[in-house]
Order: C-alpha cells, then sequence, then structure tokens
C-alpha cells in the first residue's frame, strides 16, 4: 500500500533528535510557557520574517484568537464581515463565526484554488472588516494584490497558513504579509508536532500582546484578568519538537517539490486535470490535487491498487449541517471543485519507486 501520507516514517527520521530534545524537557520539569515555547517563537518569528509569534494549541485558536484580540483592541465589532473563500477548510470559517462576526463566502479562482482579487473587490460592502486568505494546499495567494485593496478600502488581513508554511511570493514569506497569521503545526501540516499545535504570527506588538493574554487565561500577569480569556498554548513538548523539525523544514519542501514536479511533468491523462505549474518559491505542495469527472470511481481504481488518496474536501463549509443558515447559497465554482478534486500521495518521504507506481496507476487510467 502506498500511503497518503506516512507520519511515522517522517517523524522517525528525526528520532533520536527528538528522543534527545523530549528528554531535555523531562529533565527540566517544566511543561507550560518556558524557554521550549520561548526559542521555537523566536525561530518561527525569525522563519517567517516578522517581529512576534505566539505559539497557541492549534491552528483553529491561532485564527479564533487573532479575530478576538481585533474584536478586544476595538477594531472589529459583533456582525462585521469577513470575505473569505468558500472552498476553505471549516476552521476558517469557524474561527469567523465563534466571534459573532459574519462569513462572506466568495468564489476561489478555479485554477489555483485560491481567493480571486476581483471577486473580492465585488464582495466589499460597508461591514467588511477582513480579507481571510487561505492559502489552499500550500499554495500563497496573490498577497501583493490583496495587500493593494485592504490599503485601498481600510480592511485587515488575516492570513490562514495552515498548509502553507514556508510558502513565498514577491520574496516574501506567507504569515509576513497580513496584519496577522495563523499556522497549524497538527501532525499532518507541512511543518507538524506530535499532537496539536499552533501559532499567530504578526508585527503588531499590541496585537500579539493581546493574543499572549488571551491565550493565557486573559492573563497578563498570573491571577490578574484583564480579559475573558481562554486556555490556549502551546507545550513546552510540542514546541521543543518542533525546534527540532523546523530545521528540516526547507529540505522537507525541497522533496515535495520534486514529487510535485515529477508528477507534473508525467502524468499524462486526457481525464485527469493537473494543478497548474507555479513559480517554484509559491508552492509547498501540502497537497497535490488533481480534479477528475467521476472521482470516486477514479479514488476506487486507485485503493484497488494499493494506492491511498483523500478528498479536500467533500463537503464545503456552507453545505455543512452544522451551517444550516448558509445551506441555500449557491456557489456553484465551489460546489464544482468539492465534486471533482482528488489528492493523492505526498510527502518528504516518498520513494522514487512510490511515486512512479502512482505515475503508472493514472497513466494507465481510462473512464
Ligand atoms: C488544519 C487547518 C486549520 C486548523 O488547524 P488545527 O490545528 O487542526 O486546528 C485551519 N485552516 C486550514 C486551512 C487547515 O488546513
Amino acid at each position: 500500500m502506498i500511503p497518503f501520507l506516512d507520519l511515522k516514517k517522517i517523524n522517525l527520521q528525526y528520532e533520536s533528535e527528538i528522543k534527545e530534545v523530549f528528554n531535555r524537557v523531562l529533565q527540566n520539569g517544566w511543561f507550560i510557557l518556558g524557554k521550549e515555547v520561548k526559542s521555537f517563537e523566536l525561530n518561527f518569528a525569525e522563519y517567517c520574517g516578522v517581529r512576534h509569534c505566539i505559539g497557541v494549541a492549534n491552528g483553529l485558536d491561532a485564527l479564533t484568537l487573532v479575530l478576538k484580540a481585533w474584536k478586544e483592541i476595538g477594531k472589529l465589532s459583533d456582525g462585521d464581515e469577513v470575505i473569505v473563500q468558500a472552498n476553505t477548510y471549516i476552521a476558517s470559517i469557524l474561527a469567523i463565526t465563534e466571534n459573532n462576526l459574519v462569513p462572506v463566502f466568495v468564489e476561489p479562482d478555479p485554477v489555483t484554488y485560491n481567493l480571486s482579487p476581483s471577486n473580492i473587490k465585488r464582495a466589499i460592502t460597508n461591514k467588511t472588516k477582513v480579507i481571510l486568505p487561505v492559502h489552499l494546499y500550500g499554495l500563497i495567494s496573490p498577497m501583493d494584490e490583496i495587500l493593494a485593496i485592504a490599503k485601498e478600502h481600510n480592511l485587515l488581513i488575516l492570513e490562514d497558513c495552515a498548509q502553507s508554511h514556508g510558502a513565498i511570493i514577491k520574496n516574501k514569506r506567507c504569515g509576513a504579509w497580513g496584519d496577522a497569521s495563523g499556522f497549524s503545526f497538527y501532525p499532518g501540516k507541512n511543518l507538524g508536532a506530535l499532537g496539536d499545535g499552533g501559532a499567530v504570527t504578526t508585527n503588531d506588538e499590541a496585537l500579539a500582546d493581546t493574543i499572549r493574554a488571551l491565550g493565557n487565561y486573559g492573563s497578563h500577569k498570573k491571577y490578574y484578568n484583564d480579559y475573558l480569556g481562554v486556555n490556549s498554548r502551546l507545550d513546552e513538548v510540542q514546541a521543543a519538537i518542533l525546534n527540532v523539525k523546523l530545521k528540516y523544514l526547507d529540505k522537507e519542501i525541497d522533496k515535495r517539490r520534486y514529487v510535485a514536479n515529477k508528477y507534473l511533468r508525467e502524468i499524462d491523462n486526457p481525464f485527469i486535470q493537473l494543478p497548474e505549474i507555479f513559480d517554484e518559491s509559491s508552492h509547498v505542495w501540502h497537497l497535490f490535487v488533481i480534479q477528475t469527472k467521476n472521482r470516486d470511481l477514479l479514488q476506487k481504481y486507485l485503493n484497488e491498487r494499493g494506492i491511498q488518496t483523500l478528498v479536500h474536501y467533500p463537503i464545503p463549509p456552507h453545505k455543512q449541517k452544522a451551517y444550516c443558515q448558509f445551506n441555500e447559497l449557491s456557489l456553484p465554482i465551489t460546489e464544482k471543485i468539492h465534486d471533482k478534486v482528488l489528492s493523492i500521495p505526498m510527502s518528504p518521504v516518498m520513494t522514487d519507486e512510490e511515486i512512479e507506481n502512482v505515475i503508472d496507476a493514472l497513466n494507465n487510467y481510462n473512464m
């Protein structure tokens, strides 16, 4: 079986270093908000090219806490609108509705799957306060154009970088373009912990301080609570492991690019639509997503040949039961994407033989 993503193999590459840092934390005896978290925050801020990084419990919390902090600071209030692409993972939308803000779903660019500047412009109203670009599947959004729109209309930008650690456009990494950004270190992400984890990046010191307090019971100083906060912290063990894995992130991205380039060059089948070829540095290939008319048939065919695939995602957020208030929205581009996409195996530990097996299977498919 060629697994979709072999997390065990990915992490065992660093077995001895991970055991070493785990032992260090164990011996230190300090598990929450200590020097491992501080050191990871500094390293990750430097990697992204920003002044501040705040570790939090997961990617959803990273996005939710940014919006919550903007409400505390007075930049947002209940009912303000957030423009977001309709084909994202539900976490991007939950962060918005959790804060009593209103998601304005816009159709993505059907080629890049990302927010399209012209659709953003059409969706702006006098209640719009935030643009939330999701760098879906690992491809960074056209941030220079989005930034220009935000400046013109005085809007905030919150980047969802959960799938795009390290992606670069116009010489700047994701996480450094927006007013703030949310990252996830869920094990399956390109930079993954051995459990849950997340972070916010920003250049805004006041925002960083507020988020730090909000994620720690609303307190800057122990037992003095300025806000109704939550408990959302990155822990020392995960931070220590992330410090190890961050050193190898760029190498792993290169391996993903190697797999992607082989797929792009060698998959050749009129029934299968490949992603467009982008500027190398803009895509970190969290997922390699193809499209085909009869997706479920292709998935079954590959499964019978021992190739595991996944669908990102089968149902868009506005069609979910939990969001019945949005079920009647009509977003045909988004809905068509959800019917046709299939994610094929992609990871930094695939062997040439595995890559070639996937290519052969796809080239021999004829439905
Ligand atoms: C994974 C993901 C999140 C949420 O991250 P968690 O750490 O699982 O909470 C948010 N947005 C996108 C686009 C994601 O893929």
